[in-house]
């Protein structure tokens, strides 16, 4: 899943959370749960790619900025949401560096295992727009 999602659904679960730790820890487990979901996204394989996915991590961050200017414990939200794209941002070592870190190639198996349900561009892109609608509307309430 791209950038933009995991940092609005770990605004939103980091938002119901006691104190920062735990909704950083609920931002992890939420983007296990959401890369679970069929989703299209790509691979920061190609210098382009990696741009797109600098540009999908510093709007998903303005978004949410703007959504939660006005929020009461911003600390909940920006906990969960680092923790909603902490999964990713250890596998840059992998896709921008080409090495692979020997420990943490055992999550970087695991969360390549999980994301079996890639579908077409439209429907991948369609579940992500429903997915920042829906958190939009949480985040914003
Ligand atoms: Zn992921």
């Amino acid at each position: 899943m791209l950038s933009t999602p995991h940092l609005l659904v770990g605004a939103t679960v980091g938002s119901l959370s006691a104190n920062p730790l735990l909704a950083f820890l609920a931002g992890i487990a939420s983007h296990f749960i959401m890369d679970l979901i069929p989703h299209w996204e790509w691979k920061p394989s190609n210098p382009m790619y990696v741009f797109l996915a600098f540009f999908d991590f510093f709007f998903g961050a303005a978004l949410l900025f703007v959504l939660t200017i006005n929020s009461s414990d911003p600390f909940l939200v920006w906990a969960g949401a680092m923790g909603g794209v902490f999964p990713d941002i250890l596998q840059a070592p992998y896709y921008l560096l080409h090495r692979k870190v020997k420990v943490l190639e055992p999550l970087r198996s695991f969360h390549g295992s999980i994301q079996r349900y890639k579908v077409p561009i439209y429907a991948g892109v369609l579940t992500q727009i429903v997915t920042l609608i829906i958190t939009s509307w949480f985040l914003t309430r």
